[in-house]
This record gives C-alpha cells, structure tokens and sequence, in this order.
C-alpha cells in the first residue's frame, strides 16, 4: 500500500484520526489567567491544559463539586477554585478577589444551552437566563478584567461562540442569538482595545463530547435536528477545544485579534 514503507511501530498504535495533545511547557508560567467553566467539558479541559503549562488558574464555575474534583486531578498544580455564579455581581467580585491585580487573560468559556427550542416555544425565562450566563457573564466579567489590563497595557481575552455564531443553527432560538452577541462583544473589544494591547479573539467550536452535547443526542434532540444531524462531524475530545483555545489565549497568538476561530472540523465550510 502507497505510504506503508514509513510507517513505523508508533504509527501502528496510534491511528491516524487520533489526536495526541502536545503541551508547550511553560507556556503560561507566570501569568494569571481566569477560566470560566472550569468545572466541566471544554474549560476544564482548558484549564488543565493552562495549569500543565505553568500558569496559575483562578478556575471558575457554579458547581463546587466539579470544581473540587478538578483541583483534586491536578493537586501539584497553581489552580484557584472560586465557586461563583458569572451572572451575579457578588460572583464576578469574588472572581476579581481570587485573581488580584495582575490578569494576563481570561478565557469565558461557562455557558449553557436550553432544549433547542425554536421561537414560537421559547418562554422569557429560558431567553433571559441563557443570555444572562452566555452574553451577560461574559461581558461583565471582561468589565471587570479591562481595567486592569488597560492600566498594563497587555491582556488577553477568548470568548465562546460556537457553530451556532456563525450562521442559524438547530441549537435554539435563545442559544443562537446568544452567540451571535458573543461575536459582537469580541469584534467590538478587539477593535476597540488593539490600540492598546489587548486582544480579544473568540473560537466557535463545532460539536464537543460535554453535557450540553449530550442533548443533541437525546430523543428530543434528533427530533429538533434531523437536518443539521445528517452534517454534524463526529463530536471530539474537549482537549482539541483546550488547544485551540490557549493558542489563541497565549503569545501564540500574538498577531491575532478579533477573530472568530472555527474549531470545528471543517463543518463552517460546509
Ligand atoms: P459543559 O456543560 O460541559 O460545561 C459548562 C460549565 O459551565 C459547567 O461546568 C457549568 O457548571 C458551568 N456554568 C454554567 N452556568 C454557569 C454560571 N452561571 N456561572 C459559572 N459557571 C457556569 O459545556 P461545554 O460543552 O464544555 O460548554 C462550554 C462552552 O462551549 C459553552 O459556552 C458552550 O456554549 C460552548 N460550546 C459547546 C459546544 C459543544 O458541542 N459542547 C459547541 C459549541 C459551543
């Protein structure tokens, strides 16, 4: 078979659609940076991966439990729990208390998705509460952190849109809109605080193996996605989510700001 003369022993335990994670030590070493979601699926994943490249996390999420048993995976490592919800004022204080002065970057990655619900079936209450945790925390807590960054004229901000930023989606009226906000209020800061060292970028992952993906795959879920499930890729690891994010998050990505990143596969070509 074409190719077969290269292969060595490596390549026959590792298929070639898996995707092995490769840290940049130290990438992160002394640098303070707030993980929003930190609890689950692609923040903790994101904050694992920052804390194994040498920075100190002020990880961050609703639920204390989720929050101890990520700590607890990573006991060597510079991590700060903070049990907040983002959506509070009393929350993003304590967060701001947590981390001190000096935040070098904050990754909003805490969100939450309703079930899919089209318009003509979506009450105030799941509208009102999906955009207060995706477009409220997000904004307020980068409220929060400019200041200072400003004051230091560097910083480094990545948001969470999704698929669903980027054109309609079957993920629900409230959750689309959400995202779409998410895009605005990166495009907008990125513009408006380049000048003045601070990037702000923004990935839209495509399908994730998290809670909110389990949805899609409920009864409920194939019902309301018949169409987009016939071209969803294959869900991946959060990992491959972390690594697209601290690139940005990093010096990596020195030279890009604005941006909203597919991290998806190729489906946002489709
Ligand atoms: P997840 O449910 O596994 O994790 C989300 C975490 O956010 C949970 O630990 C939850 O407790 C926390 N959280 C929720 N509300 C909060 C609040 N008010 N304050 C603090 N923490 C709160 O979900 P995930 O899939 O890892 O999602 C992370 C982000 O990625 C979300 O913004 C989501 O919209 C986005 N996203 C996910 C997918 C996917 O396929 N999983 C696709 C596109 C975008």
């Amino acid at each position: 078979e074409a190719g077969e003369e290269f292969a060595d022993e490596d390549d026959a335990e590792t298929p070639a659609n898996e995707w092995v994670e490769q840290t940049t030590p130290g990438r992160f070493a002394g640098k303070t940076i707030i993980v929003t979601g930190a609890g689950s699926g692609i923040g903790r994943a994101t904050a694992s991966r920052i804390a194994r490249e040498g920075g100190r996390v002020i990880a961050v999420d609703i639920s204390q439990p989720r929050l101890d048993e990520f700590a607890a995976s990573l006991p060597d490592a510079d991590i700060v729990p903070v049990a907040a919800d983002i959506t509070d004022y009393s929350g993003i204080a304590a967060i701001v208390d947590a981390a001190g002065q000096a935040v070098d970057g904050l990754a909003n990655i805490a969100g939450i998705m309703d079930d899919m619900t089209p318009i003509h079936e979506v009450t105030d209450q799941v509208w009102q509460r999906v955009f207060a945790v995706n477009v409220e925390g997000t904004m307020k807590l980068m409220r929060a952190v400019v200041p200072g960054m400003l004051a230091r004229g560097r910083g480094s901000i990545v948001n969470t849109a999704s698929e669903a930023a980027l054109r309609g989606s079957a993920a629900g009226v409230a959750y689309t809109a959400s995202k779409h906000a998410v895009a605005g209020l990166t495009k907008s800061s990125a513009f408006m605080y380049g000048p003045s060292g601070i990037r702000v970028n923004a990935v839209a992952p495509g399908p994730v193996i998290t809670n909110i993906e389990a949805k899609f795959a409920s009864e409920l879920g194939a019902q309301r996605v018949q169409h987009a499930m016939a071209i969803l890729p294959t869900p991946v690891m959060p990992d491959q989510l972390a690594a697209s994010i601290t690139f940005l998050l990093s010096d990596d990505g020195v030279n890009i700001n604005g941006v909203l990143l597919p991290s998806d596969g190729g489906w946002s070509a489709i």
